[in-house]
């Protein structure tokens, strides 16, 4: 494994730490002062799709653009982790409310037939003005158990009509589409799962509600339900062949979320170096620093974050290689976030009682590092993946 980083990553990580310190800090700051998403409406994500975000990695298929810009490849997972820890650096959660397909990107590029990508990722390619997706999974009766999944499908001549509700879905109240998993018989488990494109506006797509959430409040978190919500069986993702082959939509969205988790275990590294810096900062001001129990302290949580992005990157070159890295990621998922949080919570204690007052970036750095231990698979369930795997059980 070559651990150097190429001229072109070094070149897209300053280019994402100018964009962070300049625009992406303080827009995060500025959404956790309001305690509230940034609007759709707001300049600065017409700002940031100036600068090229929000955009699909989908090329038409025998483009020429597609030709040029390897089509539908994303850029390489060691690419991802060293631009997420960079990107969390400044803020995750603006870093998720950036326009976009998002979540739901991967799933229609891994599931969808070309038609369905050319007609919901088209749009995404160049867009006039800043648009979301969104991928909604999780339910109000819990999230990890991903296969028990309640949301019913039921097929209706040519539609589908779905019943259940979602929660948590990042960005889904703003999105054009959201990808949406739902179950045609409880029974089947992981074999009855479809996954569905429903469209914004759809009828029965209805009651959006913004969750409360103490942490990466510049993006919205939602609820929403589905109630006889009639979508066209031509955007059953994949169609029905696709599940006949492959035991229904669940190991499309297990797909989905292998491919992020070194990506947030490289987010959480993130948020943990940008505490720390804050820290030193503040030894520093307050001559803190001559205290050698501090420094040990602090070279400690270094030294964790510093372990748990190489873990991170040892999993995402597996991913590059093609190589199976489930218990990597996994790994990588289970530690990061811990020592991130472990980062954050030293460097509230050097700030001490500045920190309660709720004023200083590392408390919001505090309050954002617990959902990365929450999302795209909590630390328990990866140790659950773990154990399991150790005594060769299957997962
Ligand atoms: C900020 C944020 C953004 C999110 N974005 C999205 C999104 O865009 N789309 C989406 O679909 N979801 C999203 N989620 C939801 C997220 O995926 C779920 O919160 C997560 O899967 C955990 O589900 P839960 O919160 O319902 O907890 P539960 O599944 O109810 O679990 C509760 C607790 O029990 C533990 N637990 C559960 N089962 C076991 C077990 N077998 N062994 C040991 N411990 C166990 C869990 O680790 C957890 O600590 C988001 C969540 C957050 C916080």
């Amino acid at each position: 494994m070559d651990f150097s980083i190429t001229a072109d990553q070094a070149a897209q990580i300053e280019r994402l730490r100018v964009l962070g310190r300049e625009h992406m800090r303080p827009a995060g700051w500025r959404a956790d002062r309001a305690g509230a998403p940034l609007p759709p409406d707001d300049a600065f994500f017409t700002r940031m799709l100036a600068e090229g975000f929000g955009r699909t990695r989908w090329r038409p298929h025998g483009s020429a653009a597609s030709a040029a810009a390897a089509p539908n490849k994303a850029a390489s997972a060691v690419t991802q982790v060293l631009l997420a820890e960079e990107g969390a650096y400044w803020d995750r959660g603006i870093g998720v409310a950036l326009p976009g397909p998002g979540l739901g990107e991967p799933a229609i590029l891994s599931m969808g037939t070309p038609e369905q990508q050319q007609r919901f990722l088209a749009p995404f390619v160049d867009p006039a003005k800043p648009i979301w997706g969104a991928f909604a999974m999780t339910e109000p009766s819990g999230g990890s158990d991903v296969a028990n999944i309640k949301t019913r499908a039921r097929r209706d001549g040519d539609d589908w009509v779905l019943d259940g509700a979602k929660s948590f879905s990042g960005n889904s109240g703003r999105a054009q589409w959201i990808v949406v998993f739902a179950t045609i018989d409880p029974a089947l488990g992981r074999a009855g799962h479809r996954a569905f494109v429903v469209e914004r506006g759809t009828p029965g797509l209805t009651d959006f509600r913004i969750e409360k959430k103490m942490g990466l409040k510049a993006y919205e978190s939602t609820s929403f339900f589905l109630t006889g919500c009639r979508v066209p069986h031509a955007n059953l993702l994949g169609g029905e062949a696709y599940y006949q082959q492959r035991s229904g939509g669940f190991k499309g969205a297990m797909n989905t979320f292998n491919a992020g988790r070194p990506a947030i275990a490289g987010m959480a590294v993130g948020i943990g170096r940008a505490a720390l810096d804050e820290a030193v900062q503040v030894m520093q001001a307050q001559g803190l620093w001559s205290d050698q129990r501090l420094r040990d302290r602090l070279e400690r949580h270094r030294r964790k974050l510093k372990g748990a992005l190489l873990l991170a990157l040892k999993a995402a070159w597996l991913a590059d290689q093609r190589q199976p890295n489930m218990l990597e990621a996994s790994a990588a998922k289970a530690m990061a976030p811990p020592a991130a949080f472990d980062a954050t919570a030293f460097a509230m204690e050097v700030l001490g009682l500045a920190g309660g007052a709720g004023e200083h970036l590392i408390e919001k750095l505090f309050r954002d590092v617990k959902a990365l231990d929450i999302v795209e698979g909590t630390g328990q369930i990866q140790r659950v993946v773990m154990s399991r795997h150790l005594v060769g059980l299957p997962n």
